[in-house]
């Protein structure tokens, strides 16, 4: 683990390749506020959690209470470290994370990356737009973008703002159709001027990546055809695609199917044509949509 100094009183803990079985650094951010220590996020699990604890404990003896910048796994596992502790989070962040299929699909796809026994423990205090510290000049601040409940904090008195996955290089990981949202959010890192940006998992950026970022979003929001020199941006961009595309089929399908929706039955549905082309997706989707429900036992139409 790697720690950093940020401002008068904040730290960047990264993880390492090494430091768990989630190869991929990610970084976690703990402020001392008067009364409490504030730490954003909690990586792949609760072993995790242990490592850092005494140190954060040796720094500041207060109240330590989490706060989950997003669903994914990679900040909100260690959250069974902390039992009893308060929890914060954006609404819809408590709503995935209580959601039995989107819980057990995430460990599906990543639990070989668990660093320990990972149990849910949701948040516990849910705020919409934005929860206050107004004595320590901290804000959680709901700034949808890389997810639709992607949260940052923001550090009023030394200036410094945790976009967590929001900002990442060479691209962001786009998972949802909702781009206006992430390009308003970005102006809204601009307003605030900050002096450090801290992420997740490119450590401290410059407000550069900020502009990047919104081209980049832009782009993909305008259908534009893009190509990327760099193995990784390319291979990240087609993933992209197919993660937006799905995430407006999905929300297609809500407003079509109305209560009958399911999303196990949809997730079931599309699983099998999850690497075929795009076009094939939306094909098959809108099969589903015409056909629901599916047959059971039969979860991939042809
Ligand atoms: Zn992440």
């Amino acid at each position: 683990m790697k720690y950093e100094p940020v401002g008068s009183r904040g730290t960047l803990i990264t993880f390492e390749p090494g430091d768990s079985p989630f190869s991929c650094p990610t970084s976690v951010y703990s402020t001392a506020l008067r009364d409490r220590l504030l730490l954003c996020d909690t990586h792949v699990g609760p072993r995790s959690m242990e490592a850092i604890l005494p140190r954060l404990r040796s720094a500041c003896a207060a109240e330590l209470m989490v706060f989950n910048t997003h669903y994914d796994f990679d900040h909100v596992w260690g959250n069974c470290a902390f039992p009893g502790a308060v929890i914060m989070a954006q609404s819809r962040c408590y709503e995935t994370l209580a959601s039995d299929v989107e819980w057990e699909a995430a460990l599906r796809a990543y639990g070989h990356c668990a660093a320990g026994p990972v149990t849910r423990c949701l948040p516990n205090l849910v705020f919409d737009t934005r929860l206050s510290f107004p004595g320590d000049d901290v804000e959680l601040l709901h700034t949808p973008g890389h997810t639709p409940d992607s949260s940052s904090l923001f550090d009023r008195r030394d200036g410094i703002l945790f976009a967590a996955d929001n900002l990442e290089r060479p691209l962001p990981y786009l998972q949802t159709h909702l781009l206006d949202g992430y390009l308003e959010t970005l102006e809204r890192y601009r307003r605030l001027e900050p002096s450090a940006i801290l992420t997740s998992h490119a450590g401290c950026v410059d407000r550069a990546l900020i502009d990047a970022t919104g081209d980049y979003v832009a782009a993909v929001a305008a259908g534009k055809a893009l190509s990327f020199a760099d193995d990784i941006a390319a291979d990240r961009h087609g993933w992209n695609l197919k993660a937006v595309l799905l995430s407006r089929l999905e929300s297609e399908a809500r407003a079509e199917l109305g209560a009958v929706f399911d999303l196990r039955a949809w997730h079931d549905g599309l699983a099998a044509a999850l690497d075929q082309s795009l076009g094939d997706l939306e094909r098959l989707a809108a099969r589903l949509i015409a056909e629901w429900p599916p047959a059971s036992g039969e979860p991939t139409p042809r």
